[in-house]
């Protein structure tokens, strides 16, 4: 119990609401996210356009790009992390009105709690296309 407080009084972002959200976060990838692959590039051929993405969640399972032209760091991909998680989070919100919490609620973090969530972030790239 006391270990669970002081656990949660260092990990705090001096708002309420954001520590809340991330602890939602946070159980998310601990018990509901199946998995977490990094790859190259997450590229799709959509009515004959190509798309690539920073992101995407599909089946519970999260795949971030690790192309430099979509995030310059660690860091960055955290931000799509928290991005993808949140559409587990709260499923059925709008990609436009999750762009604007995931904003909103990076900005809030603190150093703590973006490491964690950098934690997350996989060392190594998977090469399998898991994308189709
Ligand atoms: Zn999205």
């Amino acid at each position: 119990m006391a270990e669970n407080r002081r656990l949660r009084r260092w990990i705090t972002s001096g708002d309420k609401l954001v520590d809340w959200i991330f602890a939602r976060i946070i159980h998310a990838l601990n018990y509901k996210i199946e998995a977490i692959y990094l790859k190259r590039v997450l590229h799709e051929v959509r009515g004959g356009k190509g798309i690539e993405y920073y992101g995407y969640i599909d089946d519970d399972i999260i795949y971030l790009s690790a192309a430099k032209t979509k995030h310059s760091d660690r860091r960055a991909i955290a931000k799509t992390l928290l991005h993808e998680v949140m559409h587990y989070v709260f499923s059925g919100i709008h990609e436009r009105n999750i762009l604007r919490l995931e904003d909103l609620v990076w900005e809030k973090l603190s150093e703590e709690q973006i490491a964690i969530l950098k934690s997350y972030v996989p060392r190594h790239i998977v090469k399998i296309s898991d994308t189709a």
